[in-house]
């Protein structure tokens, strides 16, 4: 069956000015040409440091931001190419939560209003159904009826992510983008808010593009993993493989640095010495040569293309085959 989403060879390239009192422009090239694909009721994780390009390319193919380049696919219709009458049909089913629910919430508004606001715009539900569907969503997410009549700000980072899922689920959606859900959140709360997005998953088969910097949270609640380095897909493949033998040298890191889901452990020592990477200067060749245990010289010339490693499987690491 052909995906449900399907990126392909995605570039954006952003302009910005800094320093001063001379302000100098320079190009990040926040991505480049990106490829992944999702399937129907199926969670994708993208995961990778802050700046590798995980919330652009939510933001690219939402058309929130215009790409550069390359194509994205919904449902077999093209996204980057729909008119605004088409586009409008496909927010319906393309939805995203943020990793604070509370910047996407009016906080003016009270929580009835703000579930009930996509149904009324789409013309889907008014008057006593409008107030029936609301109270399914507050139910769907595991939040009490007269939530409706309240605000924002009388409830906790926990809930107010419910009601940001809620707001998601308003309209329907096959596909939900989630840019780091539960990261603000405490860990015990993770927890709840993963269990509710995988009820979800599988009692509506709605798929999710899940971003995150955190393997561990990945690793429980994907199907698949596409890894992710300064703007360029380095690996991607099933979680249980990916985890078990990962190919990439940056995945290999990821993994030895991922935090020991126990609190009474320390933290695992994070990555090499030296600075994250910076997308305003990556390296050339390999953007992770400078990092990389296994360097050598073809690394730091050539940039490795992405290529299938097994069935399912693809890096983009010159230890990996390739003339
Ligand atoms: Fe390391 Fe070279 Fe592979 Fe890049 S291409 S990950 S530098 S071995
Ligand atoms: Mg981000």
């Amino acid at each position: 069956p052909s995906p449900l989403l399907e990126v392909r060879d995605l570039s954006k390239t952003f302009t910005i000015r800094r320093g001063f009192p001379v302000a100098k422009t320079s190009l990040v090239r926040a991505l480049d040409r990106v490829s992944f694909t999702v399937a129907r009721g199926e969670a994708l994780g993208v995961v990778g440091e802050s700046g590798c390009g995980k919330s652009t390319t939510a933001r690219v193919a939402l058309r929130l931001t215009d790409a550069d380049g390359g194509t994205v696919r919904f449902d077999g219709q093209d996204v980057l190419a729909a008119s605004a009458g088409a586009m409008r049909r496909l927010r319906r089913r393309m939805q995203i939560v943020f990793q604070d629910p509370a910047s996407s919430l009016d906080p003016r508004q009270r929580i009835g209003e703000a579930l009930g606001e996509p149904l009324r715009v789409h013309g889907l539900a008014r008057g006593s159904e409008l107030t029936e569907r609301v109270a399914a969503l507050l139910a769907e997410v595991g939040l009490p009826a007269n939530a409706a009549a309240r605000f924002p700000h009388e409830f906790s980072g926990g809930q107010r992510q419910r009601i940001g899922i809620a707001r998601a689920l308003a309209l329907g959606p096959d596909l939900i983008f989630a840019d780091e859900p539960v990261s603000a959140l405490d860990v015990s709360v993770q927890a709840q808010i993963l269990r509710l997005l995988e009820a979800l998953r599988q009692a509506r088969n709605l798929a999710f593009v899940f971003i995150s910097h955190d393997l561990g949270v990945v690793r429980h609640f994907c199907q698949r993993v596409t890894v992710m380095y300064l703007g360029r897909v380095v690996e991607s493949g099933p979680v249980g493989q990916l985890f078990e033998e990962p190919l990439h040298p940056y995945t290999q890191l990821l993994k030895a640095s991922s935090p020991v889901p126990d609190p009474e452990r320390p933290v695992a020592m994070s990555f090499q010495e030296g600075e994250p990477p910076s997308p305003l200067k990556p390296p050339a060749g390999c953007h992770f040569h400078p990092r990389c245990p296994r360097a050598f010289d073809r690394c730091r010339a050539e940039a490795p293309a992405l290529r299938e490693a097994a069935p399912g499987r693809a890096v983009a690491c010159h230890l990996y085959g390739g003339a």
